[in-house]
């Protein structure tokens, strides 16, 4: 979509500054450090957006400094900020009638590559720090999320883990549905997108109440956004790495909830016709008497076993961690472990790469850096998949199991 009557320029860093200095509370508690990166990133930010009035407003400093900050507050902690499908930012001095709904709006977000605001809304929710309400962030928020969805120039992060976010919001979430008493106001209700630009609008003004509520949600936001907000004083950013280790450290048990075992007579039965060419093999050399081509084919034997072996693993889930490893040969093998709180998604289909039946295990989960997709086949013959399912879902982990539809 495309809007006339625009303004798009630079506006020197010293102007932003004082603006900020002078309307700011978010920006006013940063350490030095950090005030400077927000004024780059606002100015880089208004160099790229088309600002246009509506209804009579003058598109001032002020309004295009303000307007920006409240997007460059929830993107702070990303490496990603430019929100790129978000060419124009409409602003209206009040609520105004919205063409799309023929409601009266104070702000909007739209797919189509624009953002609508009331200044006058705006600049309230600046005012009153405290009352959870701030249209700025709200409405960023919403960006945020879209940018995600049209897959734009996006944050890589909050791309890779919105997911892991929503399957942990989705308790607070049914609960504000089903009228139950929560920290969120009502309109949270709406759907996932509404309580999730509500949930930061929260998070930013009253991140103590949230902490104490809702201590996970909390967290996970916190890793989300790789910010952790505070009143009266400066916000951190890059806190994600170490949140997740502080989540990742809990104590490893002793003893499976269940376990998928990569079975030695599953394997071989998986290995099919090829185990008998090989016995065949074995034993025309034994006739033979040859002593060397014995040996070297006994150890054929067992490598080719090994190897078909190694596209099995061994499953098994713990309280806190899935325990991946090849085969069933404990010291011999690839092992490894996969914590919940990095763990994104679940999916498990039947079928597997052999003729045998098996079931598929993929796994994404965040290493540390990157987010990582991990196929692991298992030879059980049947898997708890009930049990599986609900233990997935308390872990706030994505499950899917297509094929059991
Ligand atoms: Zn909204």
């Amino acid at each position: 979509m495309e809007f006339r009557d625009y303004i798009q320029s630079h506006i020197s860093d010293s102007t932003i500054k004082t603006e900020l200095e002078r309307s700011y509370p978010y920006y006013r508690h940063l350490t030095p450090e950090l005030k400077q990166r927000f004024i780059n990133r606002c100015s880089a930010f208004i160099e790229l957006k088309k600002f246009a009035g509506r209804q009579g407003l003058v598109i001032s400093d002020p309004v295009r400094i303000i307007i920006t900050a409240c997007a460059v507050q929830v993107t702070f902690g990303l490496d990603s900020f430019t929100l790129d499908t978000f060419e124009y930012v409409l602003v209206y001095p009040d609520v105004y009638e919205s063409p799309a709904t023929g409601q009266l709006h104070k702000g909007e977000t739209s797919m189509n590559g624009f953002i609508c605001f009331s200044w006058k809304h705006i600049l309230e929710g600046i005012e009153d720090q405290h009352d959870n309400y701030n249209l700025g962030l709200h409405e960023w928020t919403h960006a945020l999320r879209f940018n995600s969805i049209k897959y734009e120039v996006t944050d890589y992060f909050f791309d890779g883990y919105i997911n892991k976010w929503i399957a942990n919001a989705v308790h607070e979430f049914t609960r504000l549905k089903n009228g139950r008493q929560s920290i969120f106001r009502r309109y949270g209700a709406t759907n996932i997108h509404e309580f999730f630009s509500v949930c930061i609008e929260h998070f930013f003004e009253s991140p103590e109440e949230f902490r104490t509520k809702l201590p996970d949600l909390f967290n996970q936001t916190c890793i989300l956004l790789n910010q952790v907000p505070a009143k009266e004083q400066s916000a951190q950013i890059n806190v994600r790495n170490q949140l997740m280790e502080l989540n990742n450290a809990e104590q490893k048990e002793d003893q499976p909830l269940y376990s998928l075992e990569a079975s030695l007579y599953r394997t071989l039965m998986n290995f099919g016709s090829r185990i008998i060419y090989f016995g065949l093999v074995l034993f025309i050399l034994l006739l033979q008497h040859n002593k060397a081509a014995t040996i070297l084919a006994f150890f054929l034997c067992l490598f080719a076993v090994f190897m078909i072996n190694n596209e099995y693993f061994t499953i098994r889930f713990y309280a806190n961690h899935i325990y991946l490893q090849k085969g069933f040969i404990n010291s011999l093998s690839t092992q490894q472990t996969v914590n919940y709180y990095s763990l994104i998604k679940m999916e498990i289909y039947e079928g597997n790469n052999d003729e045998e039946h098996g079931f598929v295990f993929e796994l994404k989960y965040y290493d540390g850096s990157r987010f990582i997709k991990r196929r692991a086949y298992s030879n059980s013959v049947r898997i708890p998949e009930e049990e599986i399912k609900t233990l997935m879902q308390q872990k706030n982990v994505t499950v899917l199991f297509p094929s059991f539809n």
